[in-house]
This record gives structure tokens, C-alpha cells and sequence, in this order.
């Protein structure tokens, strides 16, 4: 119950930040820039690969249909003006020379990889799994950078994050009620128990957004449906059309948010 509380009182002070921000010239500043910059970089992250495979269940493969969406997403993203686009991954092994004991450095590979091509944000592209095979546990959700150490990186998360879950409830999918956050919204964040920033705030408890948030990177994660969900499964995750169905969602999320315009 008090990481319960922990969690979402960090959500509340991520949509504090989000609307002090809003109301800051800051904000509306760096708001103008995302959609008049003359060129936007995305990285896509298909998440894990053949040194930390992630959920299988049934028919399905996580690495493998992270694959496919990225794919497709990229493939509709490249639609519009002003965004060029690079994918973490192209195959299956880790393109960073991790391997199984050294898995950790390929979080590490991928988030230097999307430095290096002057990523403006990391979108990492996932599918969830209940450890309790809870088939309550349905939809998709997005977990964003918590407001600790960079604020308007969580307000980044906060808006990429909905455009992003208003195109996937498009394509059918509930929004997430995430037992570990039961906030309804479909957008959380997660603190770590005990790594820390340089300014002694905790941490996001994923490596993959608190590698990013020091490296300069808003990073998110969509985690898009639940493999452990009979009607998620079987809609939305067993055909390359269905994996195609949302990686265009994503891509218009994306699109939206930055406010490209098709070529
Ligand atoms: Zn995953």
C-alpha cells in the first residue's frame, strides 16, 4: 500500500509539473520548438532481443512483435515531413555486443545508439504479460518519466504518452488500469526502491527511461496490450496486419503530438 501511494503521488506531482509547465513560458516555448523544429528525431526501441527475450505466452513472442511494430511504425512515420527515424534494432540478437551476462549493457547500447543520432525521444515499443495470468489485466498503458531530477521530460511523456493511448483505444484496445498503479489514466510512472539522480531524487525504476533521462533523452515506454489476455491476444497481437494496426497508431500518436503534417 505505501509503494501504491508512493507511485501515484508521483503521477500527481508529473500532471502538477505538466500544467505548471503548460502555464509557463517555458513550456510554451519548448511546446512551439517540438512543432516548428525543422527536423524531429525518433527512436524507436523494439524492446528486448535474443540476450533478454521478454514475455511468451501461447502463440506469442514479445521480441518478435515488438519487432513488427517498430517496423510498421516506422514505416508510417517516414509518411510525414520532418522526422527522420531510427530503430534500436533491426534483427533479433543485440546490435550492441551484449550477451547474456552482460544484458544490462544493451539498455545501455541502445540509449548511447539513439544519443549518437541526435534522438529528440526514445519511444519504446512493448507488449505486457500478468505473472499471475490475472486476464483482468488487458489494454494498453504508457509509462512515462517520473517528475523527479528533469520535470518537463515527464510532461513530454504526459502528452506523447495520451496521443499515443488515444490512437491504440482507436484500434479497440482498453486503456490499462495497471494494478502495481491503479490510476485509471493508462499513464504511469514508476520509482525505483533505491537507485537515485545526481540530485538525490529517486529514480525511474526502469533503465531503459533513467539511462535516457541522464543522457538528455525523454524516454517512454507503450506497453500495447496483454499477451495473457485472451481477447488482446487473439485481436490485437497473432497477425503481422494487427501488429501493423498498431504500429500506425503509434506513429500517428507520434505525428500528432509533434504536429508533422503528411508529405
Ligand atoms: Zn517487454
Amino acid at each position: 500500500m505505501r509503494l501504491f501511494f508512493k507511485k501515484c503521488i508521483s503521477l500527481a506531482l508529473c500532471l502538477a509539473a505538466s500544467v505548471s509547465l503548460f502555464v509557463s513560458n517555458d513550456f510554451t516555448s519548448e511546446a512551439k520548438s517540438n512543432k516548428t523544429s525543422k527536423n524531429i528525431v525518433v527512436v524507436l526501441d523494439p524492446g528486448h532481443d535474443s540476450t533478454h527475450i521478454g514475455c511468451h505466452y501461447e502463440n506469442f513472442e514479445e521480441g518478435l512483435a515488438n519487432l513488427y511494430i517498430a517496423y510498421y511504425c516506422k514505416q508510417e512515420l517516414e509518411k510525414y515531413s520532418g522526422v527522420t527515424v531510427y530503430m534500436t534494432r533491426y534483427g533479433f540478437d543485440c546490435p550492441y555486443g551484449a550477451d547474456q551476462n552482460s544484458k544490462s549493457d544493451c539498455l545501455t547500447g541502445r540509449v548511447d545508439y539513439a544519443k549518437s543520432v541526435g534522438a529528440n525521444v526514445i519511444v519504446s515499443l512493448h507488449n505486457d504479460y500478468d505473472p499471475d495470468l490475472d486476464a483482468s489485466q488487458n489494454g494498453s498503458k504508457v509509462i512515462i518519466p517520473n517528475p523527479n531530477y528533469k520535470p518537463s521530460y515527464c510532461v513530454v511523456g504526459q502528452n506523447l504518452g495520451s496521443s499515443i493511448l488515444n490512437e491504440l483505444v482507436g484500434t479497440g484496445l482498453q486503456v490499462n488500469n495497471w494494478k502495481l498503479c491503479p490510476n485509471g489514466t493508462g499513464l504511469v510512472t514508476r520509482d525505483s526502491d533505491s537507485g537515485t539522480y545526481p540530485d538525490g531524487s529517486a529514480k525511474d525504476y526502469y533503465a531503459l527511461i533513467n539511462r535516457s533521462k541522464t543522457s538528455g533523452i525523454p524516454c517512454i515506454i507503450v506497453e500495447h496490450a496483454f499477451c495473457t489476455n485472451y481477447s488482446d491476444r487473439v485481436n490485437h497481437l497473432s497477425t503481422p496486419e494487427q501488429y501493423q494496426q498498431l504500429g500506425v497508431a503509434d506513429a500517428t500518436g507520434i505525428a500528432k503530438y509533434y504536429g508533422l503534417a503528411l508529405k
